[in-house]
């Protein structure tokens, strides 16, 4: 055991400035990474993502976006990184980008509770904010992206040690089978997690986790339902139909029904079999949506409505305030390089409850003002 920690500390160091040399957090843009042959892009969130998500401080509630974990030693994530320093080959990819070692998310955790900082759920969050009750300045919510195997785990068992909640957002279409270099959990562990209420299932949509090339660049394709296949759509139209009969719990509404006749057509029969796809595996219909890549068009926020959710959080970096609705509050992203430092940017520990100094005021004012200047609504819509 002793002689071989020098052998770890070695690799630690290689790791460290691999990980420095490969500026894993500047990809710039690339857009040859993670293309396919078939033309379609970047199923999972692309590094370049976290640009737009440098944790500061908005007043409101912060909500976090995590997505994969693992274990503290991982001798395939050291291999591939040992290998891109050492033989070139290719650099991280979105995978290990965007990967908390369950050690640094326990830190997290452990933070929050010896903090006092409540850890709420978005339906919390939202109730407040429709009671125009003030939102607590000291609480958080967790939210994870894309089911990977890794949350049920690694998060999940950390979750429960500390009787928390963490929203976790399921490309529906894509359960239990390996996708995009991840294996996403099986309806079995969604269950359990769901069951276990430490886990709150929403949908990241059923089949839309994808970019496709337009005149513009690469996009989300439910930015673009025109260029979607109409295998796809034709697909999803007709899974809404056998889904009707099979979980007629929840009903479509009409407004439902003229959404399935526009331009978004084929987009709201993905979210509305999503919802059904859940529906059926679960206990509870899904209420919350996470777009993939973080945003959607206003009509399409407004549709996840008619689609029977109670809201959709975006990536854009910045607190669900007291002004904002339900429709796309924003999320900070957590990446590979996310240091307890950055959480406590994101949620500082609580100012002294009696007499706080002059200093202490002062410097709460300054980020008051400072956020009032990040509109989410403003900052929810991507540059194209
Ligand atoms: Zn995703």
């Amino acid at each position: 055991m002793r002689n071989r920690l020098p052998k770890v500390a070695v690799i630690s160091l290689l790791l460290l400035s691999g990980i420095a040399a490969l500026g894993v957090g500047g990809c710039g843009g690339d857009d040859q990474a993670g293309t396919d042959e078939l033309g379609t892009v970047y199923s999972l969130d692309p590094p370049e993502l976290a640009k737009h998500a440098t944790p500061g401080f908005t007043s409101g509630v912060p909500v976090l976006a995590y997505h994969y974990f693992r274990a503290g030693f991982d001798a395939g994530y050291l291999a591939k990184v040992l290998g891109s320093v050492l033989f070139g080959m290719p650099a991280l990819g979105p995978r290990e980008f965007w990967t908390t070692p369950a050690g640094e998310f326990e830190k997290h955790l452990r933070y929050f509770r010896d903090n006092d900082i409540q850890v709420m759920t978005l339906d919390e969050v939202a109730d407040l904010v429709a009671a125009r009750q003030p939102l607590p300045d000291n609480a958080v919510v967790l939210t994870i992206d894309d089911a990977d195997e890794s949350v049920y785990e690694q998060a999940w068992p950390l979750l429960r040690k500390y009787g928390l909640r963490a929203h976790l957002f399921v490309p529906t279409g894509h359960v239990a089978s390996r996708w995009s270099d991840l294996d996403v959990c099986s309806w079995e562990q969604l269950r359990e997690m769901s069951a276990s209420g430490n886990i709150i299932v929403g949908s990241h949509t059923r089949d839309m986790h994808f970019k496709v090339r337009t005149p513009r660049g690469l996009e989300p394709v439910f930015w673009n339902p025109d260029l979607m296949s109409t295998e796809m759509r034709s697909r999803n139209l007709n899974d809404l139909v056998r889904y009707r009969r099979q979980v007629p719990a929840i009903p479509v509404t009409d407004d439902a029904d003229a959404a399935l006749t526009g331009t978004w057509a084929p987009v709201v029969a993905d979210l509305l079999d999503s919802r059904y796809d859940l529906a059926a595996e679960l206990t509870q219909p899904p209420m919350w949506l996470a777009w993939p890549y973080g945003f959607a068009v206003a009509e399409l926020d407004s549709l996840a409505r008619v689609a029977g959710f109670r809201g959709t959080v975006s990536l854009a970096p910045a607190s669900f305030a007291a002004t904002d609705t339900t429709m796309a509050p924003g999320r900070y992203t957590i990446t590979a390089k996310t240091t307890l430092d950055m959480i406590r940017e994101v949620r500082p520990p609580r100012w002294p409850a009696a007499a706080p100094t002059g200093g202490a005021v002062a410097a709460r004012q300054t980020h008051k003002t400072r956020s009032s200047a990040t509109s989410p609504a403003a900052a929810a819509r991507p540059a194209r």
